[in-house]
C-alpha cells in the first residue's frame, strides 16, 4: 500500500531504506554517530510488522539503556506499532528468569543485591582482609568484569593475566574474595546484576525445554549499540538465536566506551566473518549535527589516526561523517581559572541560551566522572536554572528515593484502595519525607532531596494520566521497582547533567563538555595507549551528542586561588585554532615545566613567555592587547573574527567574572 510505504520509508535515505526493507537477517549496520542507525532499525521493525513479516510479540529489540528502550517503544507507537519488546539485555533476561525460575530451578527468584560495595566489604571481612573504600570500588568492577567475561572464581586466574593488582590485592587473593562474595550472596539468597544474565545463560544452556520455549517466543532479534556488547551478552544472544540467523545488529566501533567492563567491538567488526551471508550496510550521512560539530568529531578521530599506529587498529578506520544539516555556530572553547569559575561560566552561557529561546530540556552538561556534577548543580541552582541528573543508578540510590519507595510500598500494602487518586496518595505519603508543593529556597541537600521527591510525584502524575483508572499505588510501586532495576530515572524538564557514558545514543540542541583537562579527560588512570584511545572515543561520543551548539571548557585549577596545575586535554591539541604552534608551544611548556616546575605562559594561547621558577599567567604579543581589560563579549568577538580569518574553530577564553 503506497501511503504506508511512504510513511515508513519516506523519511529515510537510500541506505537507511535498504536497512528498513532487509527484513531477514543476518544484517549488520556499521555507521558513525548521528547517521540514523537507531532510526533505521526502528523503521525496519515497523515496516516488518506492517508488511506482516514480523509479529510484534515475536520480535525482541535490545537497546543499551532503559531510556533508549522506552524511546524506541514510543517511536514505534508513533509509527503505529505496539507490543514490540524493546528492552535492555538485563531487563529481557530478568523477565525470562522470573518466568522460568520456578520450573528450571524451583522456588521463588532470589532478590536482587542492592548494596554491592557492602557485600564486598563483608566478603573481605570473612577473609580477614583490610580493604579501603577505593579498593572496594576497584574490586567491585574487577568482579563485574570477571563475570561479564564469564570467568568464575576458579577460572579467574586464567583470564586475569596482566590485569595488575585490583584494589592492591594479588590475583590469588582477588579470586578468593570473588568466591567469598559469591558465597555471601548464596547465604543471603540474593543475586547481583550480572547473575541475572549468567543464570539465564546457564538455564538456556542446560535446559533444552526452556531454550526451545524461548526460541519459539522470539523469532527476530535487533541489537542497537552492538559495539559495546559484553561476552556474556553475546553468549545470551547466541542462545536466544540457536541455529537461526534472524539477527540485525547496528553499531559504531568509534563509540566503544565500555571496554573497561569487558565489552568489545570485535563482535561488531567481525560480524561478517561469523555470518558469511550477512548483508552489511554503511551509513555516512550525519543527520544530527551541524557541519561545525561534525567537523570537530571528524578531526578528533583523524588526529588519532595521524598519531601513529593505533593500539587497537580495528576501530581506527572510522567513516568520515558527512553533515546534512545547515551550518551553525562555531564550537566555543572556554579556559577557566578554577572549577567554580568554569561552572559559573557554563551556567551563565546556559542562561544566555535559555534567554535566547533554547529550552532547558534541549541542553546538556556532560562530564567524565559523576563527582564533577556538584559544582555545576550549585552554579545552575544559583542561576535559577532547573536541572536533572541522568544516570538512573544515582537517582534510585539516593537515600530519599529509597526511603520514598519503602514508604510507598508500605502504604500500598497497608490500605486497600480507598478511592483517593494516585497523585494525591503519592503526595501524602511523600510529604512525611519532606515533600511539599513549593520548592524550598536555596540550594544544597534540602533542595536536592526535594528535587528527587518532586520527580517521583511528577512521575505519578504522568503515569496516572497515561494509564488511567486502574493505575493505583501498587501498580505505581511495581513500576518504580522495575525502573529501579532497569536504572531508568524519571525525566524532569530541566538541563540534563550526565556522565559521558550515560549520554550514549542521546542528543541535545546544545551540549557543554566540561572538565576537558588532563587528568579528567583523559582520566588520570587511563595510562595505556588502549585506555587513552577509549577516552578519546568517549570525547567523540560527547561531541556527537550536539545538534547545533557545542561548548568545550576546562579549568586550570581545582579551587579558586589555587595553583594552576592543570593543562587542557591533549585531545584538544590541533583542534583549537592556535593549531600546531600552540601544541608545539605546549609540548615546549611540558618540557620546561618538567625542568623548572613552572614557566610563565600566555593564558590565551599557551606560549611560554619566560621560564621563571614560579608559574605565572601572562599574555603574549600575538594575543589581544586589551586582553586584561577586555570584557568577555569583546574578547569573544575578537576571537571569532580571528577564527573566521584563519578558517578554524573559535577559541574563546572566559575570564573569571
Ligand atoms: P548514535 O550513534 O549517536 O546512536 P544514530 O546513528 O543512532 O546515532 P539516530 O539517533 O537514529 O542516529 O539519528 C540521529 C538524528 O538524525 C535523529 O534526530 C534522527 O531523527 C535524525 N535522522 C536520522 N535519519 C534521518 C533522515 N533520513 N532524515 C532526517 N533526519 C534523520
Ligand atoms: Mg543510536
Amino acid at each position: 500500500e503506497g501511503g504506508l510505504e511512504a510513511r515508513l520509508l519516506g523519511g529515510l535515505d537510500e541506505e537507511q531504506r535498504e536497512v528498513a526493507t532487509t527484513l531477514h537477517g543476518p544484517l549488520c549496520v556499521l555507521a558513525g554517530a548521528g547517521t540514523g542507525k537507531t532510526r533505521a532499525i526502528t523503521h525496519r521493525i515497523a515496516y516488518g510488522v506492517h508488511t506482516g513479516v514480523y509479529s510484534p510479540q515475536r520480535l525482541l529489540a535490545v537497546t543499551f539503556t532503559a531510556r533508549a528502550a522506552a524511546e524506541m517503544r514510543s517511536r514505534l507507537r508513533d509509527l503505529g506499532v505496539g507490543g514490540v519488546q524493546a528492552r535492555t539485555f538485563h531487563a529481557a533476561a530478568l523477565r525470562q528468569l522470573q518466568y522460568f525460575w520456578p520450573q528450571a530451578v524451583g522456588g521463588a527468584v532470589p532478590g536482587l543485591l542492592e548494596h554491592k560495595a557492602q557485600t564486598i566489604a563483608e566478603s573481605a571481612r570473612r577473609l580477614r582482609l583490610t580493604v579501603d573504600r577505593a579498593a572496594i570500588r576497584d574490586l567491585a568492577s574487577e568482579i563485574e568484569w570477571a563475570k561479564v567475561s564469564m570467568l568464575t572464581p576458579s577460572t579467574y586466574l586464567e583470564g586475569a593475566a596482566g590485569r595488575g593488582e585490583p584494589g592492591g590485592l594479588q590475583p590469588q587473593t582477588v579470586a578468593r574474595l570473588f568466591q567469598a562474595y559469591e558465597d555471601v550472596k548464596v547465604d543471603r539468597n540474593l543475586i547481583d546484576f550480572e547473575d541475572v544474565l549468567l543464570i539465564t545463560v546457564g538455564i538456556l544452556q542446560e535446559d533444552p525445554k526452556v531454550a526451545a520455549t524461548v526460541r519459539d517466543q522470539y523469532r527476530h532479534f535487533v541489537v542497537d549499540e552492538y559495539q559495546d556488547v559484553s561476552p556474556l551478552q553475546q553468549r545470551l544472544l547466541e542462545l536466544w538465536l540457536g541455529e537461526r540467523e534472524e539477527l540485525c545488529v547496528v553499531g559504531d566501533a568509534s563509540q566503544t566506551i565500555y571496554s573497561f567492563t569487558g565489552a568489545t567491538s570485535a563482535h561488531l567488526l567481525e560480524f561478517g566473518k561469523r555470518h558469511p551471508s550477512a548483508a552489511i550496510v554503511r551509513l555516512v550521512r550525519d543527520y544530527r549535527s551541524t557541519p561545525q560539530v561534525v567537523g570537530l568529531a571528524n578531526a578528533l578521530l583523524a588526529a588519532r589516526r595521524a598519531g601513529g599506529p593505533a593500539a587497537d587498529a580495528k576501530w581506527a578506520q572510522p567513516l568520515r561523517l558527512i553533515a546534512q544539516r545547515p551550518a551553525g555556530p562555531e564550537p566555543e572553547y572556554a579556559e577557566c581559572s578554577d572549577d567554580e569559575a568554569e561552572a559559573a561560566a557554563v551556567a551563565r552561557r546556559i542562561g544566555e541560551l535559555v534567554a535566547a529561546g533554547t529550552e532547558p530540556k534541549d541542553i546538556a552538561v556532560l562530564f567524565r566522572t559523576n563527582g564533577q556534577s556538584e559544582a555545576f548543580e550549585q552554579a545552575l541552582t544559583a542561576a535559577g536554572i532547573g536541572y536533572q541528573l541522568r544516570g538512573g543508578e544515582r537517582f534510585f540510590n539516593r537515600r530519599e528515593v529509597r526511603d520514598g519507595l519503602l514508604q510507598l510500598r508500605g502504604a500500598a500494602r497497608a490500605a486497600a484502595d480507598d478511592g483517593v487518586a494516585l497523585p494525591q496518595r503519592v503526595r501524602d505519603v511523600l510529604s512525611s519525607l519532606g515533600y511539599s508543593e513549593q520548592a524550598p529556597t536555596g540550594s544544597g541537600a534540602t533542595r536536592e532531596r526535594w528535587e528527587s521527591l518532586a520527580a517521583l510525584v511528577a512521575l505519578a502524575d504522568e503515569l496516572s494520566a497515561a494509564r488511567g483508572e486502574g493505575f493505583g499505588l501498587p501498580e505505581f510501586v511495581d513500576e518504580l521497582q522495575e525502573r529501579a532495576t532497569a536504572q531508568h530515572a524519571p525525566a524532569v524538564q530541566g538541563v540534563t547533567l550526565a556522565s559521558l557514558h550515560a549520554a550514549k545514543g542521546l542528543e541535545w540542541d546544545a551540549v557543554f563538555l566540561v572538565g576537558l583537562s588532563e587528568g579528567l579527560m583523559p582520566i588520570s588512570f587511563a595510562d595505556t595507549p588502549m585506555t587513552v584511545d577509549e577516552e578519546r572515543r568517549l570525547l567523540y561520543v560527547g561531541i556527537t551528542r550536539a545538534r547545533v551548539f557545542l561548548h568545550l571548557s576546562w579549568s586550570l585549577s581545582r579551587t579558586p586561588g589555587g595553583r594552576a596545575h592543570r593543562r587542557p586535554s591533549r585531545f584538544l591539541d590541533g583542534l583549537r585554532p592556535a593549531g600546531s604552534t600552540a601544541s608545539h608551544a605546549r609540548a615546549g611548556e611540558r618540557r620546561a615545566r618538567r625542568e623548572l616546575k613552572g614557566p610563565t605562559v600566555c593564558r590565551v594561547c599557551g606560549t611560554i613567555l619566560s621560564t621563571g621558577a614560579e608559574r605565572k599567567v601572562g599574555r603574549c604579543s600575538n594575543c589581544p592587547p586589551t586582553y586584561e581589560e577586555a570584557t568577555f563579549e569583546a574578547l569573544r568577538a575578537w576571537r571569532l573574527e580571528q577564527a573566521r580569518e584563519a578558517d578554524v574553530p573559535a577559541f574563546v577564553v572566559f575570564t573569571d567574572a
